[in-house]
Parts: C-alpha cells; structure tokens; sequence
C-alpha cells in the first residue's frame, strides 16, 4: 500500500513525485503523517457528533489552495507533527476508549496509504467504532475504491460545480469533474445511510455544501445535482459557516460575511425539491472562534 508514495497520483494533481524520497509534490506532503490536533469534537452533524463527541484527527496539508481556507494554518502553512502509523493507529484507540462515536479524518486524502495501514493495526487491536472520511472532495476514485472496507461513513465537501469558480478560489479547475466521480464511488461503497438505535450514523454518505457569497445560483444547481443523482439515499448538510478568513481579502466579493436570506432561501429550495434527509446549520456558526487551535493536542 505504501508504494503508492513512490510516484504519487493519490489525488488529481497527479504529482508523480516519489514521497518516499523525500520529492513534494502540490500537497507538500511526504512519507511521513503529520497532524496537528486530535479532539472529541461536538460540532459536526448530530449524527456524527452524537453526546459523546467524534474522535476527530485533523492532518497537515491539502490538495487544495481555497483562499477562504478557515483552517489555513494546517492546510497551507504546513503546522502539525509528523507521526508514525503505528502512534496513529494508538490515537483511534485512544479516541475509542474515550467515548468517540467515531473516528474522524479530517482532510485524509495525501495519507490515505499510511491511514490504511493504521486502520490495518488498530482493528487488530480491537477498534470497533466507525471510520469516517472527511474530505474536501477533490479526489481520484482510484483511492477512494482502496479505502473499501476500511471507510464505513464518507463525508465529502461539494465545493463547486463552475469551473471558474472552482479555479479562482481553491486552484482546482476540474474540481466538479473529480469530485462528482469520487461521490459516485462513495455511495456506491455506502450506498444506504445505517444509524444504530440512538440516531448515530454507522454507515452512509453525508454530502456538505459551503455557501459562499454571492453564489446562491450555483448553489442550487449543486443542491439539484445531488438530489436528482442521489435523492434520499444521501444525506445533504448545507453549511452557513463561512467566515472571510485567510486570502479572502484579495476578492472583494467574497471577502464579507454570508447574506443570511440567500441561506434561507437555498434551504427553501431544498424543501421544494424534495429533499428529506439534509442538515442545516443555526445562525451564529460563522464566526472565527469556532475555528479549532492547532496546538497539536492529543497528538
Ligand atoms: S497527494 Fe499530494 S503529492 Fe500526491 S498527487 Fe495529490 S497533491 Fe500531489
């Protein structure tokens, strides 16, 4: 599994370089995990976060360049700790033993050879919770098809459907092509949302949106997309969260907050379509306090 490293297509930039060399690719990941905060987290979707929390592990580097990144210290600016499989496969226990509904990976893609090898140590060891993979969508399904049987809940951002758009805010022109293909793979891997008998997910697909400003328009076509592709065997959350951070202030016009009738009405939108199963977010979310401290807890 770890060869996968030695000419690195895990994501679609394609790289080629070999990580086990020391070679970075757009990612500037290497051989080596690096994460910078591992918490019980209780702000994800009730079904995830559930009373007790999810055991949520957020890793260094990203395959993206959003200008609004909320969480660009670890994504861009390469803070974290580089960590071996077998520490790693120690934290899901840790997690485990205290209380999380689930294992959370947070922005997975660039480790996925090493997080399966840890996924590999630990379940021998007795991790039994689910293993729940949070990306940002952009992703070959080459590698989403080698995380079968290991992820039970995915949890993918739809960012996009413009190119353009795409492009100038996260550096990802053929965000929609991949994305969509990578969702495609996901639901096919879990393709009816499982919850045990106190509402917590065990196995599904939770597709999130960001609203960005401005973008009410595409927005709802991405909103159509998934309901007209998936219907209710996903679940939708709609995220009012964003919060002008980072580069936003380069591009004036996503560089404010949220219009809080555009939310309410993509929300509308939803009900109109049909949509059963979507989570939305209260007003209030979108503030730089809820951002977590990458101060390398729990590492
Ligand atoms: S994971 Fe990193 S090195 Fe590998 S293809 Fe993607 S951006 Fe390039």
């Amino acid at each position: 599994m770890l060869n996968m490293l030695n000419s690195c297509k895990l994501c679609p930039r394609n790289c080629n370089v070999n990580r086990l060399k020391d070679e970075l690719g757009f990612c500037k990941s290497g051989s080596n995990l690096s994460i910078a905060r591992v918490s019980l987290h209780k702000w994800e979707e009730p079904c995830i976060s559930g009373t007790k929390g999810s055991g949520t592990i957020f890793f260094s580097n990203c395959n993206l360049k959003c200008v609004f990144c909320q969480n660009h210290e670890i994504s861009q600016e390469q803070i974290g700790k580089e960590i071996s499989i077998k520490r790693l496969s120690e934290i899901f226990m840790e997690q485990q033993n205290y209380g999380a509904h689930n294992i959370n990976l947070v922005t997975p893609t660039h480790f996925v050879p090493q997080i399966i090898e840890s996924i590999k140590l630990s379940r021998r060891n007795g991790l039994s919770i689910p293993i729940l993979y949070n990306s940002n969508g952009y992703e070959n399904v080459e590698t989403i098809k080698s995380l079968e049987g290991y992820i039970d809940i995915y949890l993918p951002d739809l960012k996009y459907i413009n190119n353009k758009f795409a492009e100038k805010y996260s550096m990802a022109q053929d965000y929609f092509k991949f994305a969509s293909c990578a969702i495609d793979e996901m639901v096919s891997q879990a393709p009816n949302p499982v919850f045990n008998e106190n509402g917590i997910m065990l196995k599904g697909v939770i597709i999130r949106h960001l609203m960005l400003p401005g973008l009410l328009f595409d927005s709802k076509k991405i909103v159509d997309y998934i309901y007209k592709k998936y219907g209710d065997n996903v679940y939708l959350s709609l995220m009012n969260q964003y919060t002008p951070m980072f580069n936003a202030a380069k591009y004036p016009e996503i560089n404010k907050p949220l219009n809080k009738k555009h939310y309410e009405s993509l929300i509308d939108y939803c009900r109109n379509l049909g949509f059963k199963n979507a989570f939305i977010q209260e007003e209030g979310t979108a503030k730089e306090s809820f951002v977590p401290h990458f101060d390398l807890s729990g590492v």
